[in-house]
């Protein structure tokens, strides 16, 4: 008499983890759909030995060919397990064999498998397998212990495998893996002698349960909104090809315009979005022969990664068609959501040789806006921007303390006056290594080492400075603007260093406009809006600078003492466009309902000059007047054009 019950447990438990795998849309990438592939198989094995064992129990009638059919049913699929087992650990740690004798690999591999089905398929004949005794009982023959034997050459291979591939685990997941193997031996052994125990199916139910919580771990490395494998997953990827000297042809696709859409919609429409730009790229997937993989790398960032080091397809024609349907409106509520596409080619470990660069490189991508074609990595990716920004720290702390900072001023133009009444004050770092280093590289990774505070601190001194020279006296400007980062605004004493340093230096408050973004504001933090109504109220000037590039809230905004707002060079870029004009006419409009004055940024053009000029913008600063000049060029400037 055999026991079925453990049968019906372990079918409950697989079935329970097969809906955890669909409502999670687990059904996407290699290392899921293996995982899958195991499950789906251990529950046809399962079913197989409950069928086998009601026939032998006489539960259910049939003869002698349903018997034999549910037995060699039952061995072909718990053969398979094994082996499939690993395959699921090689797509784990994307280990699959490359180079010359890889079929015969291959081969090697499955061979054993397919011994067991050829001895299985002439079982009817020979009966060395297993067969029907007189009474019509199931009985091992003398050949049974080959599945045990092959079982066990695919068991040590495993382990063997499982301990090579350590260094891409983490030992709390190199544990549980073992540990899942370890459950699977103990159930082997204990149905080896006691064969009415029905043991194994329940034990490798909880070895799979075991797995998918401490292995596979869902919640780290699916993305539950759009089922596409994670960050994490796509880094842990990345990692192991590096350490493994595994080239890898990546198509990154990013949303440049995320953070406005991000702001615009309902989550559940973000949801909405994520799944159709989900979908769409996993159907891109299938024109790979070898299958490619997609994840979610987070603020509107995906990656497509081909499954082998040379794809059956060109990359870049796939990048290009991806391009081209993700340039078309997204339909969404009956309204057509843009998203703005920078897609880039990379080949991994050759235009970018590791994983920690290539993150960063990703981090980048798409923050220059949208571009029309596809762009490479191999064009793009400078290594030296990199390099500089793992020594930025100490670039930043060698710059201070040798005083490296110089201040440019870049002159800004009154439309009502017809001559430069102001400047922006830029900060300029030339490094004796690295040369030229922009504000847009070093000012975040201050703001991230607090070095921001000391920064801003010399831009303040260095413009106090000019402002209370002779010199400056003689340009008749009216103030200076000053670029105020975050960091410092959410600084508790960064009231009193700025008016010390006005005393010092003897200028009146009207001297200096600064500027903070609108990023900065959204926020909202209670120690940034007292700082700056208590500057405020010591007389000084905010302007909002970027106007345009995030989500405006304009309510906020109105609520803010702000008397300049600042027109982003991107809205410049796009004010030739039709649909664009409307926009910034409005909202010139309702700027100067708000009583604050209009400074455009990033003019470059005299035909953006007179549209501007038109729309009655009170300021243009721009390379069309000029670029942000070293002090003294920035005075022979201003004289020139005075004379
Ligand atoms: P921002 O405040 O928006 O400064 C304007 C940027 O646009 C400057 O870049 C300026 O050189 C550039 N620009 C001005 N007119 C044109 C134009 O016609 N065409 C083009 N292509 N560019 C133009 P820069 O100096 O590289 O500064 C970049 C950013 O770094 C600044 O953007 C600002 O956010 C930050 N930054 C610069 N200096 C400071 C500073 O002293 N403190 C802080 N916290 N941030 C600073
Ligand atoms: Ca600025
Ligand atoms: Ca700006």
């Amino acid at each position: 008499m055999k026991f079925y019950y453990l049968d019906f447990s372990a079918l409950l438990v697989m079935l329970i983890l097969l809906s955890v795998l669909f409502f999670k849309r687990m059904i996407r990438g290699d290392i899921n759909r293996y995982f899958l592939l195991l499950l789906c198989v251990s529950i046809a094995t399962t079913v197989a030995d409950v069928w086998a064992i009601m026939l032998d129990n006489g539960v259910i009638e049939g003869g002698e060919t349903a018997k034999y059919i549910a037995h060699s049913l039952y061995l072909f699929l718990h053969n398979a397990t094994t082996p499939l087992f690993i395959v699921y650990c090689t797509a784990l740690t994307d280990t699959w064999v490359v180079g010359k004798y890889r079929m015969i690999k291959k081969i090697l591999f499955w061979l054993p498998l397919v011994t067991i089905y050829v001895l299985l398929l002439f079982n009817g004949n020979s009966q060395k397998m297993f067969y029907l005794d007189a009474n019509g009982a199931y009985t091992r023959g003398p050949w049974f212990g080959m599945l045990y034997l092959i079982t066990g050459i695919y068991v040590v291979y495993g382990i063997g495998k499982v301990i090579r591939c350590w260094i891409y685990f983490d030992i709390g997941r190199w544990v549980a893996l073992f540990s899942g193997i370890g459950f699977m031996l103990i159930a082997t052994v204990i149905q080896f002698f006691h064969k009415e125990l029905r043991i194994e199916m329940f034990s490798g139910a909880l070895a799979l349960l075991f797995i998918l919580l401490m292995v596979h771990r869902p919640e780290e490395m699916i993305d539950n909104e759009t089922g596409l494998l994670t960050q994490t997953a796509f880094k842990n990827l990345m990692f192991r090809s590096e350490k493994r000297n595994k080239l890898k042809k990546i198509i990154v696709f990013s949303v440049t315009n995320y953070k406005k859409t991000h702001a615009k919609y309902r989550y559940e429409q973000e949801i909405v979005l994520g799944r159709g730009i989900a979908d769409i790229m996993t159907g891109y997937t299938e024109m790979f022969k070898e299958r490619a993989d997609v994840y979610h790398i987070g603020s509107g960032r995906f990656a497509m990664v081909a499954k082998a080091e040379e794809p059956s397809i060109n990359v870049v024609n796939v990048a290009r068609q991806l391009n081209e349907t993700l340039s078309k409106p997204f339909e969404l509520d009956n309204t057509e959501v843009y998203f703005e596409p920078n897609i880039c080619v990379i080949q991994f470990l050759k235009d970018i040789q590791d994983a920690n660069t290539l993150m960063h490189f990703i981090e980048d991508l798409g923050g220059t806006g949208k571009t029309d074609d596809v762009i490479f990595a191999r064009d793009t990716f400078k290594q030296e921007r990199y390099d500089i920004l793992t020594e930025i720290d100490d670039i930043l702390e060698d710059a201070i303390k040798n005083k490296k900072f110089k201040v440019y001023y870049q002159p800004i133009y009154s439309v009502e006056e017809g001559c430069f009444r102001t400047a922006e004050a830029l900060i300029r770092l030339y490094d004796d290594k690295y040369g030229f280093i922009p504000p847009d590289l070093f000012i975040p990774a201050a703001e991230r080492s607090g070095a921001i505070l000391e920064i801003g601190d010399i831009v303040l001194e260095q413009v106090c400075e000019f402002i209370s020279s002779e010199v400056y006296k003689k340009l008749g400007l009216h103030y200076i603007e000053v670029n105020l980062s975050v960091v410092q605004c959410m600084h508790e004493g960064m009231v009193g260093n700025i008016m010390e340093l006005f005393d010092k230096y003897h200028i009146r408050s009207t001297d200096i406009n600064l500027e903070i973004t609108e990023t900065a504001v959204s926020d909202g933090q209670e120690i940034m809006d007292r700082n700056i109504n208590d500057l405020f109220n010591e007389g000084i000037c905010f302007s909002l600078d970027d106007f345009g590039t995030g989500y405006s809230n304009m309510q906020r905004i109105a609520s803010l003492p702000l008397s300049i707002i600042k027109i982003d060079k991107t809205i410049v870029d796009d004010a030739g466009k039709l649909s664009m004009q409307i926009v910034i006419e409005n909202t010139v409009k309702m700027i100067k309902a708000l009583g604050m004055k209009i400074v455009v940024e990033g003019v470059e053009t005299e035909q953006q000059l007179n549209q501007f000029i038109s729309l009655r913008c009170d300021y243009i600063q721009g390379y069309y007047f000029s670029k942000p000049l070293p002090k003294d060029d920035f005075v022979t400037f201003l004289m020139d054009k005075a004379s």
